[in-house]
């Protein structure tokens, strides 16, 4: 339905200047000529009295005038933000509000096709979509109809990516895309190699799907077998090994592709009886089956900290109170989500409706670690991520639990995991993922995800040659409180990104606060393992490497992220590539 009009007296929202541009570029409504006719107050409002508005469809539902303003002060306030298609679209006649989709690829011409068509209809919404292409018979396998030899995954995930690059959403934005294949396809040394000259798939993410089995072989150092999947025939073997060190040669050149183990994946799928789990949203952060869509939301954590010093490693100054009213109000706001909006395809349609997957997670951790003065890379650190992300999912079951009290339980629960164990009923199959948050940070101001600070301050180049500093407020923060601060600072750390060897500041402020690239690289793990064990989905996360990291490295970060129980793994060597996105210091 459409947006309530602007009540009287709701604030304005205070936006930092990063915000406003990206606002403006890609989320207000424009008309034919690309000018804005709305105000980041009324967008808010639109978002806000829209997803309000589906409580009048159930008989328990709130009051949507008091609920609107209620979402409306837990954006603005920039402790919560739903992902951008929600933003984007919410009260719009387009009307898609999910991030996240995954498509089957079926082995035929005609089902190869209709999923480029698919694909192309959720990138027009806004929307991100995954695939396996492990479905798909090998290169040079016979075609029965006629006579010829297949062209096989690559192939044609090429025409995936062209389709993709010729669809803007909303005019702003490409679409993205995952591509999974499974480690024992036949073509998996050309996917593996797929991206290694540069541009080439460059609308896609890559993983290749590890089996349990296929990192025993690893480990004893056995061959595998590759199977045809259209006729179950072992085409050929290989050593395990040999294909894992090719990965890991990818991965430290390029960064593509990453893993994933689909295994550990499958063993969390709430509904194995709807199918089998074969693939992600684009991230990586949402595995989902067949034409399933998931909206996903995040909270900001460093609007939960009190003030005050810690006296037990950061949990006496969390606002847990808040932080469960909050997770309640966002699992509300995300099954509401659901209901108010339209997919692209019937398909979708039926199937968000059996499992209601929603995704709540965070952004803004590592400014909480600032606030509490706790190194990310310690193990204090950790352990106040698994406290967190346990409170989260446990407050956010518990909402789920609520929400199927009153609304009743998604659909496809009897046959679910959670109905077999007797666990539920929960109105939504999985309730919690980790995601990026590239753009919402930036609308919040916070760091983004689970991830730690790339440079504590950067210089960014604004019109006419100006240039203005940017710095993490927490850290210019301390700076001042230790009487550290001072512009000549501010510009040299601007330059090089991190403190670490600045022998004339405090020792803890050195330690405390850290950046991606002054950290082992195994604590990046160690963290995105913290995260993973309290959450029903994935956890988005890049390794990031600094350049002399070694290929041993990440074959450590590998086995390591199996070890830990992790969903998968992406790596990403600083300067592997000649354009790089994020960078430290000077960054445009
Ligand atoms: P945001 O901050 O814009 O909400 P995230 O960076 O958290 O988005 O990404 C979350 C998910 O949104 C991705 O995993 C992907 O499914 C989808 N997504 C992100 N960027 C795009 C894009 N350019 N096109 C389509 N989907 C996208």
């Amino acid at each position: 339905g459409p947006a309530l009009p602007l009540p009287d007296g709701l604030p304005e929202p205070e936006l930092n200047p990063n915000a406003e541009v990206v606002l403006e570029r890609r989320y207000l409504r424009k008309d034919g000529h690309g000018t804005p006719y709305e105000s980041p107050r009324e967008l808010f409002w639109r978002v806000a009295s829209v997803v309000a508005a589906q409580e009048q469809q159930y008989e328990q539902g709130r009051n949507p005038d008091e609920l609107a303003r209620q979402f409306y002060e837990l954006m603005t306030s920039w402790t919560f933000l739903p992902n951008s298609p929600t933003l984007m679209n919410a009260g719009t006649e387009l009307g898609q509000l999910a991030a996240c989709f995954v498509l089957p690829v079926e082995d035929s011409m005609e089902g190869i096709f209709d999923a480029v068509k698919n694909a192309a209809m959720i990138h027009k919404s806004g929307g991100g979509t995954g695939f396996a292409f492990s479905r798909l018979r090998p290169s040079n396998a016979c075609v029965g109809s006629t006579g010829g030899v297949a062209s096989g995954p690559v192939s044609f995930m090429k025409i995936f990516n062209t389709a993709t690059e010729q669809v803007k959403q909303g005019g702003t934005r490409r679409g993205a895309n995952m591509a999974i294949l499974r480690v024992d396809h036949p073509d998996v040394l050309q996917f593996i190699s797929a991206k290694e000259r540069e541009n080439e798939l460059n609308n896609f993410n890559l993983s290749v799907g590890l089996t349990e089995r296929f990192m025993r072989a690893v480990e004893q150092d056995e061959e595998y077998a590759l199977i045809a999947p259209h006729n179950g025939k072992t085409v050929q073997t290989l050593k395990a090994r040999e294909v894992f060190n090719l990965l890991v040669r990818k991965a430290w050149e390029s960064g593509d592709p990453g893993i994933v183990f689909l295994d550990r994946i499958n063993r969390d799928n709430p509904t194995p009886e709807l199918g089998e789990i074969e693939s992600t949203n684009p991230c990586g952060e949402q595995p989902l089956l067949p034409f399933e869509a998931c909206n996903l939301g995040s909270l900001n954590l460093g609007r939960f900290v009190l003030p005050g010093e810690t006296a037990n490693g950061g949990a006496d100054l969390v606002d847990w109170e808040r932080l469960r009213e909050t997770v309640h109000l966002c699992v509300r706001f995300l099954d509401n989500v659901i209901d108010a909006s339209r997919y692209p395809l019937q398909r979708i349609t039926e199937m968000v409706a059996k499992t209601r997957k929603i995704g709540l997670g965070v952004m803004g951790w590592a400014d909480m670690l600032y606030q509490l003065r706790l190194p990310y890379d310690s193990r204090r650190a950790v352990e106040l991520a698994e406290k967190v992300m346990e409170f989260i999912r446990a407050e956010a079951r518990s909402a789920s639990k609520q929400l199927a009290t009153e609304r009743g339980p998604f659909p496809a629960y009897d046959n679910s995991l959670f109905g077999k164990q007797n666990l539920g009923p929960y109105r939504n199959a999985t309730t919690t993922t980790v995601a990026p948050t590239g753009t919402l940070s930036i609308i919040a101001g916070c760091s983004s995800g689970v991830e730690p600070l790339f440079a504590l301050s950067f210089t960014r180049n604004v019109m006419d040659n100006d240039t203005l500093t940017e710095a993490n407020p927490y850290f210019e923060q301390a700076l001042r409180d230790t009487g550290a601060y001072s512009e000549q600072l501010m510009r040299e750390v601007a330059r090089t990104g991190t403190i670490r060897d600045m022998d004339h500041l405090p020792e803890e402020l050195r330690r405390v606060f850290v950046t991606a690239m002054d950290m082992e690289p195994l604590w990046h793990l160690n963290m995105q393992a913290a995260f993973q064990k309290y959450t029903d989905n994935a956890v988005s996360k890049t390794v990031n490497l600094p350049n002399e990291a070694t290929q041993d490295h990440i074959r450590d970060i590998y086995w390591k992220a199996y070890e830990l129980g992790c969903k998968g793994v992406t790596v990403y060597r600083s300067g592997c590539k000649s354009v790089q996105v994020l960078c430290t210091g000077e960054k445009q």
